[in-house]
């Protein structure tokens, strides 16, 4: 590719690195690593290499087609893939030997132990959320199946006082003895920070290691910063709109900013009046409303010129709590536009 990339994400390795060993200290048992999505985001080959070195062996993915994109992990490292199995899935299973479903109804496992009798896999058991597992009471499936992890999830881990997580919990400390020899995961990102009675044998942070503030006992080092180019820089008038709608006006005449971003990248319009960008030195917000591809900015009093970098100050939490837009969304929505550059 010839163009020079107008976008980029600067991403911060270490940072990465710290909050993974924040997860695994605090959880007191290995962690896996949720890198669905691309790993929310943020390039799921690169977190894995990052990863890896910092010690993590287990990463999770939703499909089949995401474990390809992943490639063979380093070492001895293995994929998890969280919707599990069908017959349709067979050829791409058939040449990962180091990824495992995590089965989640009596027909993926089923399908599991006609397809690859003995092959390793993880069984995902509903205790509450009703969304993807066996029954508590159908565990029996476990039996012929070379079992590796039993997995169950939370749903309410982040909203500290909401008593379901507990629930939840005490059924899965059942599942769990149920399965004697089997290792036992039930913790996300939030879960980690309850507390180690949600630990068991292996936890499955994901939000957390990319800058997220999922409970207010974590303590994230940021990873992500958005940056984008100052394409033109214009005086406005007093009274003069700017952008669609003409939903902005300046109550002053004012410097404006229009850069090479939107909600193409993620950046969805409700945003808009949430947004702060590094300029000169200085937090500038919006004007107008967010285009697809461009962003106007009041930049008036700042040192910038045309051609320039502007950072986002993505704080992911305080973004979630101003927007709404929780913090897996702004991450999961960054676009395949930016240049994706680790430090
Ligand atoms: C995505 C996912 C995780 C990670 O959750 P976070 O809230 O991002 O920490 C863990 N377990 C399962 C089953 C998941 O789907």
């Amino acid at each position: 590719m010839l163009a020079s990339p107008a976008l980029r994400l600067v991403l911060d390795g270490e940072a990465l690195a710290a909050n993974w060993r924040w997860y695994q200290g605090r959880a007191g048992v290995p962690a896996a690593a949720a890198v669905k999505a691309d790993a929310y985001g943020l390039g799921a080959r690169e977190v894995v290499k990052r990863l890896f070195a910092a010690g993590c062996r287990t990463f999770a993915v939703s499909t089949w087609a995401e474990a390809e994109a992943l490639g063979r992990p380093p070492g001895e490292a293995a994929v998890l893939v969280l919707h599990g199995f069908c017959g349709a899935d067979m050829p791409a299973a058939a040449t990962m030997p180091w990824a495992r479903p995590v089965l989640n109804t009596p027909a993926q496992v089923g399908a599991w132990k006609a397809e690859f009798p003995g092959r390793p896999a993880d069984l995902m058991v509903e205790t509450g959320m009703n969304r993807l597992g066996v029954g508590v009471h159908e565990l029996g499936l476990a039996e012929g199946l070379r079992l590796v992890t039993v997995h169950g999830h939370l749903a309410t881990a982040d909203i500290p006082d909401h008593p379901m997580a507990e629930v939840q919990r005490v059924r899965f400390v059942q599942v769990a003895g149920a399965l004697p020899g089997v290792a036992a995961a039930l913790a996300n990102s939030a879960g980690v920070c309850r507390g180690r009675q949600f630990s068991f044998d292996l936890v499955r942070p994901g939000l957390g290691l990319y800058g997220g503030r999922p409970h207010p006992a974590a303590e994230p080092r940021p990873v992500v910063r958005p940056e984008a180019r100052v394409l033109q820089l214009r005086t406005v008038a007093e009274g003069e709109p700017v952008g669609y709608g003409a939903a902005w006006v300046a109550r002053r005449p004012a410097r404006i900013a229009t850069i090479n971003l939107g909600y193409a990248d993620g950046l969805l319009r409700a945003l808009g009046p949430h947004l702060r960008f590094r300029a000169g030195g200085r937090a500038v917000p919006v004007a107008g409303r967010i285009s697809m591809d461009l962003i106007a900015l009041d930049v008036t009093g700042a040192e910038v010129g045309e051609g320039d970098w502007v950072a986002l100050d993505f704080d992911l939490p305080q973004l979630e709590a101003a927007s709404g837009v929780s913090q897996y969304e702004l991450l999961a929505l960054l676009s395949r536009r930016y240049a994706r550059i680790w430090s």
